[in-house]
């Protein structure tokens, strides 16, 4: 038995399902998780010493590869000064600065540990802020997993969703709207109906969770200007998408400006930082200054903000997003042509360091025509690249990661795997 296979077995006596978050199981894709022992620039190793390129980066934080020498430098030298104090320290004061300096809709900002707390604290804040109850999300976005999120649309356009997760009863999800991503007219009658009780619009500006798909124009906008006319929040969460689609995040690349904005990932460089940040007078609602309750025992803990801080200063450098855009393009690129060459209904799309790889014609744009892709070739080209030492995101609904450290030698190779195994499908 394979070393994955046999720690997978035992894993799974003592951790339910084997892991610590679902999608690391391989149910969607079958076959055994790679349990990883090291991993250094674009690559990781398994624990049968299999080295594969990385295209998960930890789903998004390893913008800079794995390991960078100088973020390992910084967390080896903050751990060493403590670990956690439970009291306020000055890295705290500098990477609120730097997220306010770089992100212009943020003028203050708390930390957390999560996506989860950054998304659950601004719905929290919105409603404090607002008096009001109800919010939107959109199908096929993901927040996080607090109660309130874990909902997918009812049966009708207006109706309340239905909890996607056992344990959660239907009254806590009663405010929970869920509307189709891209389609702005369902977001108008949900206003015209609901209009006074909407807190707050929650949203992926370029969704990377049911796999990577682009507002069409006009979509953001309408939606700034629907919250605007009704005195509602317009939240973006930008965990994934932070200083990933580029240095400003959505917001920078489309000028829209939401009220809130949700940060993780990256801003952590591998380790555990969330953030949500705004407006002041929106942000001063939150305790103690005001009546919103938010806190954490490890928020802002200093070796994670040490890591935050110094993938931030490395992020500044001049071109790294030109850099690293040109070569998530390549990538998806040649997986096109590839993919054209093989006969294979295939299409890709890219921003900033994210890419999105679709078994299907073209690039789809709602979560409906994403969920029409063929599941079944996707599998067999996951599985067919895991043999030749490429590893995909294990299901057919994430977005892909390039960190800067992929360069062109390591596109080639994935190119060239791909070119094989595209021919098998
Ligand atoms: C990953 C993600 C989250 C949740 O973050 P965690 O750190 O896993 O809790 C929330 N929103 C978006 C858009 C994400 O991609």
């Amino acid at each position: 038995m394979s070393r994955n296979a046999s720690l997978f077995e035992r894993a799974s006596q003592t951790i339910p399902g084997g892991v610590n978050s679902p999608v690391r199981a391989f149910r969607s894709v079958g076959g055994t998780p790679r349990f990883i022992k090291r991993a250094q620039g674009p690559y990781v190793w398994d624990a049968d010493d299999t080295r594969y390129i990385d295209y998960v980066g930890s789903w998004g934080p390893a913008i800079l590869g794995h390991a960078h020498p100088e973020i390992v430098r910084v967390v080896q030298e903050a751990a060493v000064g403590g670990l956690s104090f439970g009291a306020p320290t000055e890295g705290e004061i500098e990477i609120a600065e730097t997220l306010a300096a770089r992100i212009p809709s943020i003028e203050k900002v708390r930390l957390v540990s999560s996506g989860t707390e950054a998304t659950m604290s601004a719905i929290r804040l919105a409603r404090g802020f607002t008096g009001r109850p109800k919010i939107i999300k959109f199908e096929g976005c993901y927040h996080g997993h607090a109660d309130s999120l874990l909902v997918k649309a009812g049966s009708g356009m207006l109706t309340f969703g239905n909890p996607t997760s056992a344990g959660v009863p239907s009254e806590f999800i009663q405010h929970t709207l869920v509307l189709d991503f891209n389609r702005l007219d369902a977001v108008e009658a949900a206003f015209n109906e609901f209009g006074d009780q909407i807190a707050c619009i929650i949203i992926e500006p370029i969704a990377g969770n049911m796999n990577l798909v682009k507002p069409v124009p006009g979509f953001l906008e309408g939606l700034r200007e629907l919250c605007t006319k009704h005195r509602a929040l317009l939240i973006f969460d930008e965990v994934m998408t932070g200083f990933r689609a580029g240095p400003q995040g959505v917001q920078g690349l489309t000028g829209v400006t939401p009220d809130i904005t949700t940060l993780a990932k990256v801003i952590g460089g591998g380790m555990p930082v969330g953030a949500f940040g705004g407006r002041a007078d929106i942000m001063d609602h939150i305790a103690p200054l005001g009546g919103v309750y938010q806190a954490g025992t490890l928020s802002g803990n200093p070796v994670a903000v040490a890591a935050g801080l110094a993938t931030l200063r490395l992020l500044a450098e001049e071109g790294f997003y030109d850099k690293l855009a040109a070569q998530t393009a390549k990538l998806a690129q040649g997986l096109s042509e590839r993919a054209a060459a093989a006969n294979v209904p295939f299409s890709a799309d890219h921003v900033g360091g994210m890419f999105g790889i679709y078994f299907r014609e073209t690039v789809p744009t709602t979560f409906e025509e994403v969920s029409a892709s063929n599941i079944e070739q996707f599998k067999k080209f996951f599985h067919g690249m895991l043999s030749q030492g490429i590893y995909f995101a294990p299901s057919a609904f994430e977005a892909g990661f390039v960190s800067s450290t992929h360069d062109d030698a390591v596109i080639q190779a994935t190119l060239d795997a791909a070119e094989s195994v595209f021919k098998t499908l």
